[in-house]
């Protein structure tokens, strides 16, 4: 007898970033394979993005769509078109169009500043998912939002409803990829929404007088999601709950931890355009002579007996690159090299370059954004850091282990969930974990990590275990169907 097969679903994501188009960090990466995978599997799924600067030159395809958007923002009105592109069956991807708004320098903020109306422009995208969540003729049966920036999406469907009437109106899910950004704005940003006074209160919008927007979205999204079951327990937590704990405490029986996964189309080891060498479990030759380019690449000694420690991050506190700052000052007496690719906070920046400048023969910094030398620091590492202070998923440390890079990640979020250390399991041992936060517990997993790296038996152990893990999104997007499913049959 054959299986029945689910129906298909009609599914509208809504992000502010998205792979290939636009990213900042983990949420565009995120939200691409998400549709992807579920545009495979048969579903209709469409995705509403801002059109920022540069997108349209380099994806030519983006073809404008008969459609003219004319909102309210406050007292203005504010008008927007629409263009599409569909990069494969099941997948039509929305942008909205507002030079004002979105044809700028970078996504969120320049030289580390926020824009100042950063409110007025993710509050005017939230209408325009709003609306077209309304009037796409395919009728979305379920709106999937990502982080602030969409957050206030489910008030605004709720409040459409009852205001115009919505015959069969769709559910709502939020996923939070980082709580600590949350959308905190002054009161009078309020107004922007256009909503009546009576969503403003501590159990719907308000955060100690200001309007915050995730916590709109905690409030009144059917279902909420999590990116990782460790973070989705922490973040109920006063430790990480960033001030909202109490709030996502009294949702729990709507909250899911699911695990992102990895794209392995875009982060694999064979074919990839980024790399010189393809390499793989039983060819691993690739990745010493991926170690020797980059050494080139980045000006260091080639040096295929030393072990190199590599970082990609935001340089931000959150990341530990302050505790990674001090355990390198300390472990740089020995024999080895490491190299960072980052950017953001101008004093971290400065604070890695001095470094780099101080030790040419062992560092090398790069400060910008650079998705090709992302993957060949990968590749060409023997060792990746995450000393991160609270991390609710964490891509890297997923494509360390494909890439046969050992990562060292803290116990925390996503990390703990997806590194094995060897005193959990030895056999099945593919990382090296830490727990507090500090230098010196950091400085002791560099020691460890090079008595590994002098074990050749012992590295390639643990070089396997992580190379044959399998976060693929078919497991993730399955895990969503079925919270979605369950925010339909509320
Ligand atoms: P977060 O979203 O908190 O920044 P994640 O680990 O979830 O952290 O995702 C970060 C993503 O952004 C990864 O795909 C990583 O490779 C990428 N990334 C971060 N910084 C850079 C950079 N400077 N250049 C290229 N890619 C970067």
């Amino acid at each position: 007898m054959a299986s029945a097969k689910p129906p298909a679903m009609k599914i509208l994501l809504a992000s502010s970033e998205l792979h290939p188009y636009s990213k900042t960090g983990g949420l565009a990466d995120v939200v691409g394979a998400l549709a992807k995978t579920l545009a495979r599997a048969g579903h209709q799924v469409g995705v509403v993005t801002p059109l920022y600067r540069g997108v349209r030159e380099r994806f030519p395809e983006i073809k404008p769509f008969d459609w003219h958007l004319d909102l309210p923002l406050g007292n203005c009105r504010v008008q927007a078109g629409v263009l599409t592109a569909q990069p494969m069956e099941n997948l039509t991807i929305y942008f909205v169009h507002q030079a004002e708004f979105y044809q700028r320098a970078g996504l969120y903020q320049d030289h580390g500043v926020d824009y100042p109306d950063n409110a007025g422009r993710f509050i005017f995208f939230s209408k325009c998912v709003a609306h077209l969540a309304h009037h796409l003729p395919w009728q979305p049966e379920l709106i999937h939002v990502h982080d602030w920036q969409t957050a206030l999406v489910p008030i605004l469907i709720r409040h459409q409803r009852l205001q115009e009437g919505w015959g069969k109106p769709p559910r709502t899910c939020l996923t939070i990829h980082n709580l600590a950004f949350q959308g905190t704005f002054p009161r009078v940003h309020y107004e922007l929404t256009n909503l009546p006074l009576d969503y403003f209160n501590p159990n719907g919008v308000e955060f100690y007088g200001q309007m915050n927007c995730l916590k709109a979205g905690i409030s009144y999204a059917d279902v909420i999601t999590t990116v990782s079951p460790r973070y989705a327990r922490e973040i109920t937590t006063e430790v990480l709950g960033c001030g909202l704990d109490g709030h996502l405490r009294s949702r729990r029986d709507a909250l899911f931890g699911i695990l992102n996964g990895v794209d392995y189309e875009e982060w694999n080891t064979t074919h990839n355009p980024f790399l010189k060498n393809s390499y793989s479990l039983a060819r691993l030759a690739g990745k010493a002579m991926e170690k020797l380019a980059l050494q080139t690449e980045l000006g260091l000694p080639r040096a295929a007996d030393i072990p190199l420690f590599g970082n990609i991050t935001r340089l931000a506190d959150q990341k530990g690159v302050d505790i990674q700052q001090t355990a390198l000052e300390e472990m740089l007496a020995a024999d080895l090299q490491f190299v960072l690719l980052g950017n953001g906070s101008p004093v971290y920046e400065k604070t890695y370059q001095t470094l780099g400048r101080r030790f040419p023969k062992k560092v090398a910094v790069k400060i910008g954004f650079d998705r090709g030398l992302s993957h060949r620091i990968e590749a060409g590492c023997d060792f990746f850091l995450m000393p991160s202070r609270f991390e609710p998923c964490g891509l890297n440390q997923m494509y360390s282990l494909r890439y046969g890079t050992i990562p060292i990640v803290r116990v925390t979020g996503g990390l703990d969930d997806t590194v094995i250390d060897a005193a959990e399991d030895p056999k099945r041992a593919d990382g090296i974990k830490f727990n507090e936060y500090s230098a010196r517990a950091l400085a002791k997993s560099i020691r460890k990590a090079m008595v590994l790296y002098d074990d050749p038996k012992l590295l390639r152990h643990y070089r396997r275990n992580g190379m044959v893990t399998n976060f693929s999104w078919d497991q993730t997007a399955g895990q969503y169907l079925k919270v979605y499913d369950l925010a339909l049959h509320l």
